[in-house]
């Protein structure tokens, strides 16, 4: 079995060690490398030359493999963006794993009515839809329009930082890389203070560290989580395609876990 991720960068993703982990424990001949790529044009091909069984996509390439898979299934249909290819009868497939992730990443806090998501990139895609999918209200903020143009389209109530409206969200998620490199907050603090003080959750898709966000939600008392699981899940349900659903994602969540330890 090889497998690959393909993206750029790809160098400091856990991708492969959270594979080739699983891979070795349960006994598989298998390899899971990364791969660099320059042009999403060229993504299809690059998969057929490297001779995959599957791959995981990720930045900046996930909506070129929407649109060069052969086969789209699941809830990728909605959000338009693939991160996950199962090569099945020469066909390549399409999943987005990162929705379902996010999920089962956030079990413990749901059942939820609504939620607030802040960003409107392709992670925010799947997050607004996994949880629309849940009958969450939804709704986006972002610092600029341009990305809420779809968002719109499928209904959700959109916001720029400039228009925003107060409500109150049971949770609020960041989908910003905002604080990944400095302690920027991905709302101005003027914004951001009220709506957490009215919220139950909070949950940051940065998984390296704990973020300036996830400091004013703890400040704020709120119950709050990481995007460390949401990595976890959506790699361990890449790999239960990719092993063709002999193994439940949960299981292999378990043995994908130590390899953030190593
Ligand atoms: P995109 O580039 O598609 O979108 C980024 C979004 O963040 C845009 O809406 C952008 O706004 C906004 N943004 C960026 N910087 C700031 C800032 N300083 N302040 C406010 N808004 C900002 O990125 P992705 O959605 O692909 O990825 C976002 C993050 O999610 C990354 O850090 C990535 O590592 C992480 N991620 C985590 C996963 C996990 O499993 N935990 C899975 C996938 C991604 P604008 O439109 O105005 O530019």
């Amino acid at each position: 079995m090889t497998l690959s991720l393909i993206g750029n960068p790809v160098k400091h993703s856990l991708s492969p060690r959270m594979h080739n982990l699983a891979l070795k424990k349960l006994g598989y001949h298998g390899f899971y490398s990364r791969y660099l790529l320059f042009d999403g044009e060229k993504l299809a091909c690059t998969f057929k030359q490297l001779k995959l069984n599957g791959a995981n996509i990720t930045v900046p390439f996930k909506e070129d493999a929407f649109r060069q898979c052969d086969e789209i299934q699941g809830i990728a249909k909605d959000i338009g963006s693939v991160n996950t290819i199962v090569k099945k009868d020469e066909k390549l497939i399409g999943y987005n794993t990162d929705a379902k992730g996010f999920i089962l990443a956030i079990e413990d806090f749901l059942p939820l009515h609504s939620a607030l998501v802040i960003g409107a990139g392709g992670t925010a895609k799947a997050i607004s839809y996994a949880l629309k999918e849940q009958g969450v209200r939804v709704s986006i903020v972002n610092r600029s329009a341009k990305r809420l143009d779809g968002f719109k389209k499928a209904g959700f109530e959109c916001f720029v930082h400039d228009d925003f409206k107060f409500n109150s969200w049971d949770m609020i998620a960041n989908t910003t890389s905002a604080g990944l490199e400095d302690g920027s907050l991905p709302l101005p603090k003027s914004l951001l203070e009220p709506i957490l003080a009215q919220a139950s959750y909070a949950f940051d898709v940065i998984y390296h560290k704990e973020t300036a966000f996830l400091n004013e939600c703890k400040k704020a008392k709120l119950s709050y989580k990481n995007g460390k699981d949401m990595l976890l899940y959506q790699g361990a349900l890449a790999l239960e395609l990719f092993l063709q659903n002999k193994y439940d994602a949960k299981m292999l969540s378990k043995l994908m876990e130590e390899s953030f330890t190593l």
